[in-house]
């Protein structure tokens, strides 16, 4: 099924839900501001944000963070980092090809991991959470309509009986664009 959501559709969900969760109106959440240093956004809040939206799209996010997940499909974590602790060019590679689409200025090797957690903005998670919408199953299990539409709840549903849809997960996602990631660098992966 085609993701029934525009891009700006779901930036626009998003921004409304920081400004929610952090007290603030939808026009301090620019594009570009950082929800950690720009937004003032603490950990707490980004537990309160991950539950709206979840619970708004009837999405799971994702738990995990690419560089776990790189150093899975790595099958260790040697190959991330640098002698100081940042992040080499084949980590800042993945996560600039993954579907949270940081730029090489917003993110870069050298980085610390927490560096890179408090780069992200409000369109990067709109980035993600729009591509997983591109997850959304081939037919529906309860007619086989292959088309997705957006219910007056703001859900996606199946467009033939209206049932809800089930998106991949934001970790299988993540998971996914690692291993593409991965594929488009030619960098070899263990079998397995
Ligand atoms: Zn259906």
């Amino acid at each position: 099924m085609q993701n029934p959501f525009e891009a700006a559709q779901i930036h626009e969900i998003v921004r409304e839900g920081l400004a929610q969760v952090l007290g603030s109106s939808v026009d301090e959440i620019t594009p570009d501001a950082t929800l950690v240093a720009d937004l003032g956004a603490e950990s707490l809040d980004l537990v309160e944000f991950r539950f709206e939206m979840e619970t708004k799209l009837g999405v799971a996010l994702p738990k995990s963070n690419v560089l776990d997940l790189l150093a899975t499909a790595l099958g260790g974590s040697e190959q991330l980092y640098d002698e100081r602790g940042g992040i080499s060019e084949l980590a800042a590679e993945v996560l600039r090809r993954s579907a949270f689409g940081y730029s090489e200025e917003q993110v870069h090797a050298g980085m610390r991991p927490y560096e890179v957690a408090a780069a992200a903005t409000s369109a990067h998670w709109a980035s993600f959470t729009h591509a997983i919408f591109d997850h959304l199953p081939a037919t529906c299990t309860e007619c086989g309509a292959d088309k997705a539409e957006l219910a007056v709840s703001g859900k996606a549903v199946c467009a033939g009986c209206g049932a809800a849809l089930e998106a991949a997960t934001g970790d299988e996602v993540m998971a996914e664009g690692v291993r593409a990631a991965l594929e488009a660098i030619g960098h070899a992966q263990p079998v397995g």
